[in-house]
């Protein structure tokens, strides 16, 4: 069997580490606990299966993002998902997420990611994660339809995580997201605590929030309430003239020895994303590590570069990986050392385009004036 790409291991060690990083700190929570030593015996078997396939030609990524709806029960500023001019296609439906989730559980995708529009709009998505025990589905969420009966079923079902949404404290969150959501996230994230259920926290982190996003202040109420897991997700400038939003160098290099020392002092993880791309050998999008899924199947490299050739509505995940457009990407993935600005496809979009096949290129979502991004949902 040829010997995967080095990048391949290291990539599979941190996300191992990550699901180690959960046993640590859920070690006051037996049924956690529980759960995610399972978690990365799953993880592991999970990276045999795609060497497998790796060895038989066949690249398989270890996670998914999926969007999995457009629909959303908020209107916040600068939605990227909302602001995207997607041609509006049917969204996949559930029978069809069910062969994918099964396909891509077979091929060795161990982690997915599950963003929107809000994901808790689509509960029979939610439903058919219990047919995939061993995967992970992390769910970007604005928390605001966190019902009784939902609680109940994320007690049930560990492999769900909610990880809510904000943009920091209560009036950074609210200027951007609706008066009074702040109040009615550490309501929904009190009632999973209060159930045991293990939860995270989403934060797009810009050079305005920095500061806030990451003070001791704002983080100790957050675990000590029970949050266990911190995304920062770097801004990208998708807005033209939001560029002042995007991290600074110094900041920019200061993220991942932060959420080292983040993760020294709190019992919880830090996760900065994309976060050091460099020692993967440059991008992770178009499948090297992650892929995404559009709410009509449309297979893409990451959400922040919506371009496509292939669909999953009517092509195979598998064969679907294998596209040109995508391949074009991977086979050139050293060229796309991030630059200023978190995401290295975004800031090289016309290079991108310019590798669809003609047809998709001229339906190929431009980027839209006045939309900013940040993490949808
Ligand atoms: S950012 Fe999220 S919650 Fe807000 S409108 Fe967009 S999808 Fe909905």
């Amino acid at each position: 069997m040829p010997r995967s790409p080095e990048y391949v291991d290291l990539f599979n060690d941190s996300i191992l580490k990550t699901v180690r990083k959960a046993v640590s700190v859920t070690r006051w929570n037996p049924q956690q606990f529980a759960f995610f030593v399972r978690a990365a015996l799953h993880q592991r078997s999970a990276a045999r299966r795609r060497a497998a396939w790796s060895g038989r030609g066949v690249h398989v990524p270890p996670m998914m993002i999926a969007s999995i709806t457009r629909r959303c029960n908020l209107n916040c500023g600068g939605c990227y998902a909302m602001g995207q001019r997607r041609e509006e296609r049917p969204e996949l439906p559930v029978e069809r997420w069910r062969e994918i989730l099964s396909e891509a559980d077979g091929l060795g995708v161990s982690i997915v990611l599950v963003a929107g529009g809000e994901p808790f709009t689509r509960p029979s998505f939610m439903s058919l994660t219990a047919e995939f025990k061993r995967v992970l589905f992390p769910v970007f969420t604005n928390g605001l339809l966190m019902t009784p009966e939902t609680v109940r079923t994320l007690r049930r079902r560990r492999n769900l995580i909610p990880v809510f949404s904000l943009e920091g404290g209560s009036r950074t969150t609210d200027s951007r997201r609706g008066e009074g959501v702040s109040v009615r996230v550490n309501r929904a994230m009190k009632s999973l605590s209060d159930a045991g259920v293990f939860y995270g926290t989403s934060i797009t982190i810009t050079a305005e929030n920095h500061d806030e996003v990451t003070d001791p202040e704002f983080i100790r109420p957050l675990v000590a309430g029970g949050c266990r897991l911190f995304f920062y997700v770097e801004y990208i400038p998708v807005e033209e003239g939001t560029e002042d939003k995007v991290l600074t160098e110094n900041q920019k290099a200061g993220l991942e020895p932060l959420t080292q020392s983040l993760r020294n002092r709190f019992n919880a993880d830090f996760i900065a994303f994309p976060g050091d791309e460099e020692r993967y050998g440059g991008c992770l999008a178009a499948g090297r590590g992650f892929i995404h899924v559009g709410p009509d199947g449309s297979l893409e490299p990451c959400p922040f570069a919506p371009y496509t050739d292939v669909n999953l509505s009517v092509v195979s995940l598998k064969d679907a990986l294998a596209s040109d457009f995508l391949r074009s990407i991977r086979d050139n993935h050293d060229a796309l050392t991030e630059t200023r600005g978190g995401c290295a496809l975004w800031t090289n979009r016309e290079w991108v385009r310019s590798l669809l096949p003609a047809p998709e290129k001229s339906a190929a979502p431009s980027p839209v004036p006045g939309s900013g991004f940040r993490v949808p949902s």
